[in-house]
């Protein structure tokens, strides 16, 4: 059955996030999906300890704790997060409400749809070489679902993150044997990781090995491993049963550029009233969209939430007289916030 709802927003970024906020103010509740398993868009993902200096009464802030005070000032409206997963489709039907469906096969029926996607949704970096597309899924991969299946495998591992030190601590008692490949000797993973995996490898538990990935190496149509470049461009065999790809994420437009909007150097066109689409009931804030003056700013897609957020009530309620309220001030949107009345 899918979810019916008023709206559906695409992304948990800043925008996505306030956008709820926005929503909540005018009674309105909203479903929120993103690919990722967090919230917090690029803030979280690419810079969560970076300082912001340009937020609104913050002289400085983190990325992440934004984000974190972002969740805490949603939280009387209890937005539905369904993280995760990325919005494949978006159709809309003969009565003009949208069928919107996740690649993990979540479908809402809704009424309208906010495109706060950012850059794009977050995917895998992924091997580029000639064969690799051929062994995608099958001997090459982005994520470990099942590690007890690994057992008894020639396992490669790349990458020098988190995630690349945090499998190859994990798995190598587990697996036939482990190889971890970087391009660098130096890595971004925390320091007790890598001194713990270096500790392991000196052990003879594992292989640590620096070098760039040439070429995927095949014989009669199998997988057989990597031919890997070391600092001094010698070619390196490295077989194994399955890589394990951890190379970060970076962001794709996907499946956004094909639902027939109004798309230009990969930027959704909207108007400054609504900040709605070509599409009525289709609305975009934050980094995805553009009009004359546009500047990719967390500020832009704030402003640009509150906007959406008086289209949509309109959208839903075309006949309804709607009153601009201070939060300070109305007992409605004190209520709406769960604010008890001070009584002294
Ligand atoms: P995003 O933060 O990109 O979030 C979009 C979300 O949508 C992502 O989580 C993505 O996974 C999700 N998504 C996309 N497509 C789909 C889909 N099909 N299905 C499901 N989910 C999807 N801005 C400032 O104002 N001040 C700064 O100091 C500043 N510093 C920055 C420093 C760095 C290093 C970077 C990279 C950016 C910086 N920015 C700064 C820019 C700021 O981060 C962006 O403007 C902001 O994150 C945009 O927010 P957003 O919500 O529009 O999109």
């Amino acid at each position: 059955m899918p979810i019916t709802t008023d709206v559906v927003i695409i992304g948990a970024g800043p925008a996505g996030l306030f956008q709820v906020f926005e929503l909540g103010l005018l009674d309105i509740h909203a479903h929120v999906v993103d690919s990722l398993p967090h919230v917090g868009g690029q803030c979280g993902e690419l810079y969560p300890e970076k300082p912001i200096y340009d937020i609104p009464a913050y002289p400085v802030i983190g990325a992440q704790e934004l984000v974190d005070r972002l969740m805490e000032q949603i939280e009387p409206f209890n937005p539905q997060f369904h993280l995760s997963q990325t919005v494949t489709e978006l159709q809309q039907k003969d009565d003009g409400r949208f069928t919107l469906t996740t690649s993990t096969g979540t479908e809402f029926d809704t009424a309208t749809v906010i495109i706060a996607a950012g850059l794009g949704a977050f995917q895998p970096r992924k091997l580029r070489h000639q064969a690799a597309a051929d062994f995608d899924g099958k001997n090459i991969h982005y994520k470990i679902i099942q590690a007890e299946k690994l057992a008894g495998k020639d396992i490669i591992i790349l990458g020098g993150g988190d995630s690349a030190l945090d499998w190859t601590i994990e798995l190598h008692d587990k697996v036939n044997s482990l190889t971890l490949i970087h391009r660098r000797t130096d890595y971004r993973a925390q320091p007790a990781s890598v001194n713990k995996m270096k500790a392991l490898a000196e052990d003879g538990k594992l292989v640590e090995f620096h070098g760039m990935v040439r070429d995927i190496l095949v014989d009669e149509d199998k997988f057989q491993g990597l031919s890997v470049a070391d600092a001094e461009g010698e070619i390196h065999e490295i077989h194994g049963d399955d890589v394990y790809v951890f190379w970060g994420l970076s962001p794709n437009l996907g499946p956004v550029a094909d639902w027939g909007l109004d798309i230009e150097k990969r930027q959704i066109n909207v108007d400054t009233e609504k900040f709605q689409t070509n599409v009525t009931g289709i609305f975009a804030i934050g980094d995805i969209n553009t009009y004359p003056g546009k500047k990719k700013l967390i500020l832009s897609g704030f402003h640009e939430a509150a906007l959406a957020a008086f289209a949509v009530q309109k959208h839903l309620n075309p006949t309804k007289r709607v009153f601009l309220q201070y939060t300070t001030t109305s007992p409605i949107m004190h209520k709406r916030l769960g604010i008890e009345k001070d009584e002294s």
